[in-house]
């Protein structure tokens, strides 16, 4: 039986599989809670973005702090992708594995000097800059280390992206990008500046959004721009148009990667600009539906009002239903022949807000271990150590095969960095 999100995590009769492997067996072998991603979710994923850019100048940048993983960037860097970092420990883990720095663009609203010296040391493909402050900064940081930055400003288009107030960007009101009508004066200050070279323009409009339509207006909004900004001399190279195009949770329908870019690039030839690169900086949609977060109920407690099923995997593990109040759906790895409850499934973290799952009927009992779906993206890259809790492992299924990517984090180490008030 298939379920929303990823062809490749379905169930075998009542056993749930991601690719080859059953996921109770997983997490038998490795423990709760556990991350388990599909990696032919994740190349599938990227294939879609590939097909509509095939034969065209590009670079796909996946938007790392989706899912940081030494493994899951190995994924993508065999399979020709860039990356899109947004701070200087990204930059570090991202070079960890070999990627070359000429296919890294720096983006985020607070870069600090350190950031910035070492990402131009190591000879990133592009800084994302986002105010005029940043500007200045920049170019007397490369002047001191003589370098050149090479520079994109990313403006706020002043679309709205119709998706959760927490992950929309490009409205006016928001701290993100330089405001549509500042930009052509930013352009004018960065290729004035000493240690800059202007190469391209940017915007990321949001998070989750299931409509072209916001991309198509920002284009507009961005292509209108390229042309006033070339009319003063200055010549932009890329068109690098962000990521956030969304995913399935429960019933969503966005577009397809590759409608959705080919959409865009019909736009860009129709408007005269199809001999620029093009970019997008993809988060989400790549590795969203391919991993799941396994857990082990722990207690089935039958309330007053409400039922809970209380589980190993809290919202250390993962936020975004406390954060965005996301619906994740939730399923049994193994499917009992029994009724279904209606229940809430939350977890151990003294918090009300530790929940998982609201009001979903499961038949469960303690012992049993449930997935929740789609929680490839934004999932494992937020865990915090809340409650001192170690965060979890990680395992990466290709077929047959799984791999142990990241050990389950132990509790010596939550508390190894700190230090005891002297004595007396
Ligand atoms: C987070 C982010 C992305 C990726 O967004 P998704 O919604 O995960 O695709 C891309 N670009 C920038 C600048 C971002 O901050």
């Amino acid at each position: 039986m298939t379920l929303p999100g990823s062809p490749h995590i379905a169930y075998r009769g009542d056993d749930l599989y991601i690719e080859g492997r059953s996921v109770a067996a997983l997490a038998r072998e490795h423990g709760t809670p556990l991350y388990a991603y599909s990696q032919a979710s994740m190349l599938d994923a990227l294939a879609s973005y590939q097909r509509a850019l095939t034969g065209r100048d590009h670079l796909i940048c996946y938007a790392m702090k989706a899912n940081s993983s030494l493994a899951v960037l190995q994924t993508f860097a065999r399979a020709g992708c860039g990356f899109d970092i947004v701070s200087g420990g990204e930059l570090e883990r991202v070079l960890a594995i070999g990627v070359a720095a000429k296919k890294i663009v720096f983006s985020g609203v607070g870069k600090t000097r350190a950031e910035m010296r070492r990402a131009l040391e190591a000879g990133v493909l592009c800084f994302n800059v986002e105010s005029e402050a940043e500007l200045t900064l920049l170019s007397e940081i490369a002047a001191a280390v003589g370098k050149t930055a090479r520079v994109s400003l990313r403006i706020n288009p002043d679309v709205d992206a119709g998706t959760h107030p927490y992950i929309s960007t490009g409205l006016k009101g928001n701290k993100f990008g330089i405001a549509h009508e500042d930009a052509l004066a930013n352009y004018l200050r960065a290729a004035a500046l000493p240690g800059l070279e202007v190469v391209g323009i940017d915007c990321h409009i949001g998070s989750q959004i299931t409509d072209a339509g916001p991309y198509l207006d920002a284009l507009d909004r961005l292509l209108e721009l390229v042309e006033a900004i070339e009319a003063r001399g200055i010549t932009i190279h890329h068109l690098d148009l962000g990521g956030g195009l969304g995913i399935t949770y429960t019933d969503e329908v966005p577009p397809s990667a590759e409608t959705l870019v080919r959409s865009l690039l019909e736009r860009i030839d129709a408007r005269g600009h199809g001999h620029r690169k093009v970019m997008f900086e993809p988060g989400r949609s790549l590795v969203g539906n391919a991993g799941v977060l396994v857990s082990e109920v722990l207690y089935v407690k039958p309330g007053e009002q409400k039922n809970f099923c209380i589980v190993d995997a809290a919202m250390n593990d993962l936020m975004r239903p406390a954060m965005y109040q996301a619906w994740m759906n939730i399923v049994p790895c193994v499917k009992r022949a029994e009724p279904a409850v209606l229940l809430d499934v939350v977890g151990p973290v003294c918090e009300s807000g530790d929940w998982l799952g609201k009001d979903r009927e499961l038949a469960v009992r303690a012992g049993d271990f449930v997935a929740v779906l789609s929680a490839g993206a934004y999932s494992m890259s937020m865990a915090s150590n809340y409650n001192t809790r170690g965060r979890a492992a990680e395992v990466m299924v290709a077929g047959d095969a799984a791999w142990l990517i990241r050990d389950r984090e132990p509790v010596a180490a939550l508390f190894a960095g700190e230090h005891l008030l002297p004595t007396g």
